[in-house]
């Protein structure tokens, strides 16, 4: 099998698999609220809550795509804007249309964001919106939106809740939940968090909770209320992904313990634990970066803009499919650009669990099929 080096699913450690094949327990069970119960402290560290946040983590058994349809139905029935700059952020944007809400996006090419002075300008000349929707790391274009400038600006907006895709990003970079203004962030677990699909990580506001609260016809599974509610009365809404919860609960210890880190990160635990992490995906970008430039290539979005978790290679005059299927053969895996991407740009997802040192064997066996 190839080392997985998409932007997700990504590689997850055998010890984590292992944990996935624990023997089933009754999701009513003593074990099962303790083992939710033991991934609170550490989400918090993922979603870098300050110690007096007022916000609320959860998990449900979903995909990150459910969670992307929960948060609209908590933000309300009115207006949503969604800066799209790639096929998640346009997912959103579908989703939003999909609910029957009157929805509005900003568009910019693959590979840009969105400029703050047009999201602006949108927000005071066609406003009020009820929610504001973004992807800080589009895996389809490996493009980082800066969460600060964004979340300084919504900050005079009170009524449009700030709502983050945060699936490639989490556990990969750091959050700051309330210093950035967010009023929900989701995620899936198969990226950056490097487990196995099925389950989703959230977080939510205080603001973002009263307005769901006060939404009628919520649905029943995507019920943001009824999920998050549950998840801190310890008691899901229907059967959980118990085998994932086992999973999830170990990763986020794992990382908190510093387990997962480099040696020459030295020996660190809490929230250094969690900044040494994002520390090694920085320095897996620039390596990767660096690693292009040496073969005359440059990534899709503007240097600064480029996602610490996955690198979205403009592929010039290079044979993208040769380049993907002489690294099959060389045990590993990465991927072709996204839709209209396909051919003129790849990309190789350095998030999760993986190492530098893996890094430079899979950009060695790419110098070798390049050569
Ligand atoms: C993968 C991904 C999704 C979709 O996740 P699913 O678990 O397949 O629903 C959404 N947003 C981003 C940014 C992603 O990378």
């Amino acid at each position: 099998m190839a080392q997985l080096w998409i932007p997700g699913p990504t590689e997850v450690r055998p010890e984590l698999l292992a944990a996935c094949a624990r023997p089933m327990i009754g999701h009513r069970s003593a074990t099962m609220t303790e083992t939710i119960e033991r991934m609170d402290p550490h989400l918090r560290f993922a979603f870098g809550l300050a110690d007096d946040s007022s916000a609320t983590v959860a998990v449900h058994s979903a995909s990150a795509s459910a969670m992307m349809e929960a948060a609209l139905i908590g933000a309300g029935r009115g207006r949503v804007l969604s800066l799209v700059n790639g096929a998640f952020s346009k997912r959103w944007h579908k989703i939003a249309e999909q609910l029957g809400r009157d929805a509005h996006a900003i568009e910019v090419p693959m590979g840009g964001i969105v400029p703050l002075d047009e999201v602006r300008r949108v927000l005071d000349e066609e406003g009020p919106f009820d929610a504001l929707t973004f992807v800080s790391s589009e895996t389809s274009t490996g493009t980082a939106t800066p969460l600060e400038p964004l979340g300084q600006l919504l900050a005079h907006y009170p009524d449009t809740l700030l709502l983050a895709d945060m699936v490639s990003w989490i556990a990969g970079a750091p959050v700051d939940f309330d210093a950035n203004h967010l009023d929900f962030s989701l995620a899936g677990i198969q990226k950056a968090f490097a487990l196995p699909p099925g389950i989703a990580v959230v977080c939510a506001s205080e603001a973002f909770m009263r307005r769901a609260r006060s939404q009628p016809d919520r649905g029943f599974y995507l019920d943001p209320v009824r999920f998050i509610d549950g998840h801190v009365a310890r008691k899901t809404p229907a059967t959980p992904a118990i085998s994932l919860y086992f999973a999830l609960a170990q990763q986020l210890e794992d990382i908190s313990a510093g387990v997962t880190l480099p040696e020459s990160a030295g020996s660190c635990s809490g929230a250094d634990a969690w900044q040494a992490r994002f520390d090694k995906h920085r320095r897996m970008q620039a390596r990767t970066v660096e690693w292009a430039a040496g073969h005359g290539l440059s990534l899709l979005p503007d240097p600064d803009l480029g996602s610490p978790t996955v690198s979205c290679v403009r592929a010039g005059h290079l044979d993208v499919q040769a380049l993907v299927a002489g690294l099959a053969h060389r045990g590993y895996a990465i991927s072709n650009g996204y839709g209209d991407l396909k051919g003129k740009t790849f990309r190789i997802g350095h998030m999760g669990d993986h190492s530098e040192q893996g890094l430079n064997g899979l950009l060695a066996a790419a110098d070798e099929v390049l050569a």
